[in-house]
């Protein structure tokens, strides 16, 4: 890693990877690791999936890119399967979580100039949220540690409300609101998870004011809480949904679906070069028929829960709150979560910290039951010294 000149905006651990098979990684010294962590939730399948590696190395040999001035029969197929599960009209494709979450605004922005004209603009976004890392998507985010002045003048016409807070919704929307964009989980925020009716009130007060709701599940879409949409779960008759980090099981893709009112883009209004290339579709379309194959999803719930109560079972002096929804758990520690998580690396068990305190397991979605015996017996030998 020293002669690196990869820009390090991570501030990466000095490990470096050559080889992952299922849920375990190898390093370049052949030691090996349980990734509780899939690339930030990315490798759902876990790595060198055999029928995800065939379909890419098949596609390659077929077409790569073709330009979205035509259209490729893989992204055809892909967006028909993708449409027909989730009961959306539309998709623009992307590459990435920022760039899905940049459509939805500007498709939202759209939406409020035709129902209000330039007066409903305002994006209303919770605290304590990430939605990206482009200016649009960062002011978008409810979080001040993610606003550096260097980067500024941020966008106007944002403001966030406080997740299951019910009086913030008082005034939260109004005729100038042009939506309302939330995450279903907060992920990066701590894995917060949203109480139920305080999400359907917030959507129906959102709603009611003549906006639409955005649920940013590039996160928690699709499967990682043990559903496909965890909006459709959470009951927000979302107008808008943004999908991207596991979609295509590691192949940068993002989305942004859309359906009823919220059906407003024209052609040429938003476009990318490389969104819905046919390699990242041919992978997303084995993620998609994995995903949806009998019993997969019950399994993603049944192991979630299996790692919370295992966790919990442990009584951990350190440990002050264990939650989540399927495959995606945040242990909230009392103690320096970083440190945790350096001491679990060197040990061979790779996850990531989540908010000021909170540790994230997000493995892959296929992840056996040994591999998660295995990585919690990392974590439990590391947590019993805190
Ligand atoms: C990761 C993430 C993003 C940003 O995705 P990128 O692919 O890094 O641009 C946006 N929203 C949520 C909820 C995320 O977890």
């Amino acid at each position: 890693m020293g002669s690196s000149k990869v820009l390090n905006n991570y501030g990466s651990f000095d490990v470096t990877f050559k080889y992952g098979k299922g849920s375990v990684l190898t390093d370049v010294n052949n030691k090996k690791y349980v990734d509780f962590l899939s690339g930030i939730a990315v490798n759902c399948l876990g790595h060198g999936y055999k029928p995800l590696v065939n379909a890419i190395k098949k596609q390659a040999a077929r077409q790569i890119h073709i330009c979205n001035y035509f259209m490729s029969d893989t992204g055809t197929a892909y967006a028909d399967e993708l449409l027909a599960v989730t009961g959306f009209d539309g998709v623009f494709f992307g590459n990435s979580g920022a760039e899905a979450n940049e459509a939805a605004i500007k498709l939202a922005r759209k939406y409020g100039q035709l129902n209000g004209g330039s007066k409903r603009k305002t994006i209303v976004t919770l605290e304590r949220s990430f939605h990206g890392r482009t200016l649009a998507t960062l002011t978008a985010t409810g979080q001040e540690v993610f606003h550096p002045e260097c980067f500024g003048p941020y966008q106007s016409e944002f403001k966030t409300i406080r997740a299951n807070n019910y009086d913030d919704l008082k005034t939260a929307f109004d005729g100038t609101t042009a939506a309302l964009m939330m995450e279903c989980v907060q992920g990066e925020g701590g894995v917060i998870l949203l109480d139920p009716e305080w999400a359907q009130a917030a959507a129906k007060a959102a709603h009611e004011a003549g906006a639409i709701v955005i649920a940013d599940e590039v996160q928690t879409g699709m499967g990682r809480t043990g559903v496909l949409l965890a909006s459709d779960e959470l009951g927000i008759n979302a107008d808008v949904v943004t999908l991207a980090k596991a979609i295509a099981g590691g192949v940068p893709m993002g989305a942004c679906l859309y359906r009823g009112k919220a059906d407003v883009f024209k052609a040429g209004d938003h476009q990318s070069t490389f969104g819905g290339n046919p390699l990242a579709c041919a992978a997303a379309r084995v993620v998609l028929k994995t995903l949806t194959s009998p019993g997969f999803l019950d399994n993603v719930k049944k192991n979630g829960e299996y790692i919370r109560s295992t966790v919990k079972s442990w009584n951990m002096k350190c440990v002050t709150d264990v939650r989540g929804k399927g495959l995606m758990t945040g242990i909230q520690v009392n103690c320096d979560p970083v440190d945790i998580e350096k001491k679990c690396l060197a040990k061979g068990l790779l996850f990531s910290t989540a908010g000021k305190d909170t540790l994230r397991l997000v493995p892959p979605l296929n992840i056996s039951k040994k591999e998660i015996d295995l990585g919690l017996s990392v974590l439990k030998s590391v947590l019993v010294y805190y």
